[in-house]
């Protein structure tokens, strides 16, 4: 269900409680984003922010708590389903070798929705030109570099006509040449109305381009709001102690 005229949802969870074993990752963590919005997760490394997102599109099943897409609890419906609705960008693009990037990008599409191969190649060379690499159609991956291939991979995410898309620290790997060009894409998408979840520990594009910074911690929401407010006048000593080591 479309919020709005452009076709974003929104994304909630509500009560997330994950445990592997006695190893209690998520403890009941909340979060919303806005149909067009952008949050972005930040938290030392082990918080649970990776599980955050594969809870979120149900890589793992959360033992409590419910996630609404525009508004409608997903967690009857098929996870495989409700993965093709949510588009994912991690730090390893993990394309195919010895495919061409328009292959790449086309596979998907013909894979999972079973469509034409004239028509996911049409709609491949689309999405390639939206992330500035058309001219790069015909290359194998690894005559790119990395930050060429990780547009890539966004752009493989982005031909499933995702209604949300999820980053989980797609610029760690980069060189830190190849950062900004990655980033100033998502930001991009961000400003083109597209629902975001973004996992970074770039602080400056948390600063810039999210309208709502979560805080995570030990499995928790330690501390949410907007950008200006979390970096300028953190609440909690866990923040203050984070942000000191990361700024
Ligand atoms: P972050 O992304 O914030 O670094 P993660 O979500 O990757 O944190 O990990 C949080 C905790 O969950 C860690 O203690 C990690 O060992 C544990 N964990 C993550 N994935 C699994 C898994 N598939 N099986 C068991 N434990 C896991
Ligand atoms: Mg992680």
């Amino acid at each position: 269900m479309a919020d709005d005229e452009t076709g974003s949802v929104s994304l909630t969870g509500t009560g997330l409680h994950l445990a592997f074993g006695r190893n209690k990752v998520l403890r009941g963590v909340d979060l919303h984003v806005d149909a067009g919005k952008t949050v972005t997760v930040i938290g030392p490394s082990g918080s649970g922010k990776s599980t955050l997102l594969r809870v979120l599109n149900r890589l793992h099943e959360p033992d409590a708590g419910d996630i609404l897409l525009g508004g409608e609890s997903v967690l009857h419906d098929s996870p495989d389903r409700l993965r093709r609705r949510i588009g994912m960008v991690f730090q390893h693009f993990n394309l195919f070798p010895h495919k061409t990037v328009l292959d790449n990008v086309a596979l998907a599409p013909r894979k999972l929705q079973k469509m034409g191969k004239e028509q996911a190649r049409a709609l491949a060379r689309e999405q390639l030109e939206l992330v500035g690499l058309a001219a790069k159609a015909g290359a194998r991956p690894g005559s790119l570099s990395g930050g060429q291939q990780q547009r890539v991979a966004i752009a493989r995410a982005l031909a499933m006509r995702p209604q949300v898309m999820f980053f989980d620290e797609a610029t760690s790997a980069l060189d830190p040449e190849l950062v900004k060009g990655v980033l100033a894409l998502m930001a991009d998408l961000s400003s083109s109305g597209m629902t975001m979840v973004v996992v970074t520990h770039e602080m400056g594009y948390a600063r810039e381009v999210s309208d709502a910074v979560l805080f995570m911690d030990q499995g928790i929401v330690v501390e949410t709001g907007a950008p200006e407010r979390l970096f300028e006048a953190p609440e909690t000593e866990r923040l203050q102690r984070f942000l000191s080591q990361v700024l």
